[in-house]
């Protein structure tokens, strides 16, 4: 058994499945600048107060570590490389670590449990990585809460920033939505609750140039793409909300997607359309995005590998 991907899904399945003596191996990626490494995205994120079990928080980092050492108490596997290529035409299944075009796959598995997860897209701008989990944020369930009373930044003008925006309207003093146009795209419904919010202000034709603070964020360098007027917004926070992006690159034309990449599985189950390939976590869940969710489905993929490998060991019998 392969598990591709180390956040909470991947590493919850390492569990269950080397307590099910299926002997896993974990390729748990390779350390990077983005959440598409070792852990996931709580490795940007410093607090975490909404995981069970955790009465006083805990930060993302030592959550992910405890995940990790749990998984390998029961005799998990975990390799610090990332899969390279993928061949689902099995079983067995072919997995690459490093150059893709050597003929031999690196590793052959009867199952896969595919956790990639997914990553929010940032600006991509200068100090971004220093500043996630101290000022800056992709979460507002995750984060709204250390933000009472301050006034704080969204940045996008889709769906996700307007649910963004109104949620942290509940902590928030005050709330400017950064968009680089001045129509936005979110839906009407979603535009109108966010317009009609006295907390929320939207700063039009707007963009991003820079983020200023010394050890936390403590304001953004902003420009008016218009005029090409420059200005500081005095914000303690910011809530990046332009899109999220799923890892799912490496299973291109192997693996049904939806349109927005994310990865398909079967209703109330971590199957994917390919016998013995399962998924969980966020590289196939576009709406809940927990922490805590991606767990959850990472148990049921680990449960839903073992009885189909129990299955597949089991004798055919006769009509
Ligand atoms: P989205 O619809 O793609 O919107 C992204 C927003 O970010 C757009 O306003 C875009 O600006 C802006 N943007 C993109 N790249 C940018 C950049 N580099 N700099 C500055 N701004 C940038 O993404 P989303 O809001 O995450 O929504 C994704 C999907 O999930 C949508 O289908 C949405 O309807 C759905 N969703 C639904 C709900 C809900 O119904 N409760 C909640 C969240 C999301 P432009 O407009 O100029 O392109």
């Amino acid at each position: 058994m392969v598990i591709i991907g180390s956040g909470p899904a991947g590493l919850t399945a390492a569990i269950y499945t080397a307590r099910a003596d299926l002997h896993p191996l974990v390729l748990e990626g390779e350390p990077s600048s983005t959440s598409d490494q070792p852990g996931g995205q709580l490795m940007l994120t410093t607090d975490v107060e909404n995981y069970p079990g955790f009465p006083d928080g805990v930060m993302g980092p030592a959550l992910m570590q405890h995940f990790r050492a749990q998984a390998l108490r029961f005799g998990a596997k975990i390799d610090t490389v990332r899969a390279s290529r993928v061949e689902l035409s099995g079983p067995p299944y072919g997995i690459w670590v490093g150059d893709p075009d050597t003929p031999e796959p690196t590793h052959r598995a009867e199952t896969i449990i595919v956790s990639t997860g997914a990553q929010s897209i940032m600006l991509g701008l200068a100090r971004e990585l220093e500043f996630m989990g101290h000022g800056l944020s992709t979460c507002a369930t995750c984060d709204g809460f250390f933000f009472r009373d301050q006034h704080i930044a969204v940045v996008g003008g889709g769906d996700s920033a307007m649910e963004e925006a109104t949620f942290l309207s509940r902590f928030a003093r005050k709330i400017t939505v950064v968009h680089r146009r001045n129509e936005l795209r979110a839906s009407k419904i979603m535009q109108a609750r966010a317009l009609a919010n006295d907390k929320i202000e939207f700063c039009w034709d707007t963009v991003v140039d820079s983020y200023i603070g010394s050890s936390r964020l403590e304001g953004l360098g902003i420009r008016n793409v218009k005029t090409g007027r420059e200005s500081q917004l005095d914000v303690t926070g910011c809530f990046i909300a332009i899109g999220h992006t799923p890892n799912t690159s490496l299973f291109k034309g192997q693996l049904e997607m939806k349109e927005n990449g994310y990865l398909i599985t079967e209703a109330n189950s971590t199957r994917t359309g390919v016998e013995g390939v399962f998924a969980c976590g966020d590289v196939q869940d576009d709406y809940y995005r927990q922490a805590v969710t991606a767990a959850g489905s990472g148990c049921m993929a680990a449960i839903d590998a073992e009885r189909y490998l129990e299955q597949r060991a089991r004798p055919a019998t006769g009509p």
